[in-house]
């Protein structure tokens, strides 16, 4: 035994809401359901706090953390935003959609959140639980995936617990993840140019559409440090784009190719993004050795699944 807390299980409707609040003013950490994934939540302004964060996850501090907001207000106070940046606010918050923007001077967050850069994520979520932490604590909360650095990201609380254990105190518990996929994260620099720092349920269509053609930057792996490492990881080899399956595979299926756990059995990709981690977790701990997966158009949303498998087949 650590002889650390065990975790503490909070309900919503049962004061849960409150005690996470309170749990996160104090300084501590909260695992909170978002309508991406559990995010890990810390007080962005507090060296201390947010230094939990990287500990439980055995994160590296050179990758920055997101932080989120209560509305577009708390942002402006954060970073500094053009017109695109109100625009983009305007359309998709709150949701799925992360933007890292100029860090503005005197921002109350401290340097271990952004790395140390000079611009930072920030994310308005949708979800209505984290809605009302984020009102309840009247700060900004930093907030990475709720699972140790490199493996499946959490879509239920049950994955929360199996990943950190101990070094997350406590667990805001409320149901499985809508999007279920990591949101969008896109960059727009002061010089006007942008680029999409992580593919996600906002298309990457969707954002040319909007904002014109995004600009390829070559530096974008010292940008954004956390997009080049392996990630995301079920601890076994695994195939993508398998046309057949194997005795001793897992087989993540989608469409007609029925599979062990079927991603989406009408071949719906924004329902194969919501299910993602729940088949990735199944693989994990399911009996056979290998995974294989079905292929998976890369288009819309497929974009941002076929990224998270490669990087969960240790391929990018
Ligand atoms: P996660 O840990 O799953 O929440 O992922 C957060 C991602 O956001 C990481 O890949 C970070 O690299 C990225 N990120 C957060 N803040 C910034 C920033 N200021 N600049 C570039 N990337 C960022
Ligand atoms: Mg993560």
């Amino acid at each position: 035994m650590s002889g650390k807390n065990p975790m503490e299980l909070l309900i919503p409707g049962e004061g849960g809401i409150a005690r996470a609040a309170e749990i996160l003013v104090g300084g501590g950490l909260v695992a909170l359901p978002t309508e991406t994934v559990y995010g890990l939540a810390a007080r962005a302004d507090s060296a201390e706090a947010v230094a939990k964060i990287y500990a439980a996850k055995g994160r590296p501090d050179f990758n920055p953390l997101i932080v989120h907001v209560s509305d577009r207000a708390q942002a402006e106070q954060l970073a500094v935003f053009d017109d695109r940046a109100r625009d983009l606010a305007e359309r998709f918050w709150p949701g799925p959609l992360t933007m890292v923007l100029p860090l503005r001077e005197g921002a109350p967050v401290t340097r271990a959140v952004t790395a140390g850069l000079p611009t930072i994520g920030l994310r308005h979520p949708s979800h209505r639980v984290m809605r009302a932490v984020l009102e309840q604590t009247g700060l900004p909360l930093a907030a990475p995936s709720a699972n140790r650095s490199e493996e499946i990201s959490p879509t239920r609380a049950e994955h929360v617990t199996t990943s950190l254990a101990e070094d997350c105190p406590a667990v805001l518990d409320a149901g499985a993840s809508q999007a279920g996929l990591e949101s969008t994260i896109v960059a727009l620099r002061d010089n006007g140019e942008w680029s999409l720092l992580r593919p996600g349920p906002i298309t990457k269509e969707t954002l040319v559409r909007i904002l014109g053609p995004e600009t390829q930057v070559e530096n974008a792996g010292i940008e954004a440090p956390g997009q080049l490492a392996r990630h995301y990881s079920p601890g076994k080899p695994m195939r993508l784009d398998a046309q057949e399956v194997a005795q001793d595979e897992f087989c993540i299926g989608f469409g007609e190719m029925e599979g062990d756990c079927n991603l989406s059995a009408s071949g719906d990709l924004n329902e194969a993004a919501a299910r993602l981690y729940e088949c990735l977790h199944l693989a994990a701990s399911a009996t056979q050795p290998r995974i294989a997966v079905a292929p998976i158009p890369d288009s819309e949303v497929g974009r941002a699944i076929n990224d998270r498998l490669s990087r969960a087949a240790g391929e990018s």
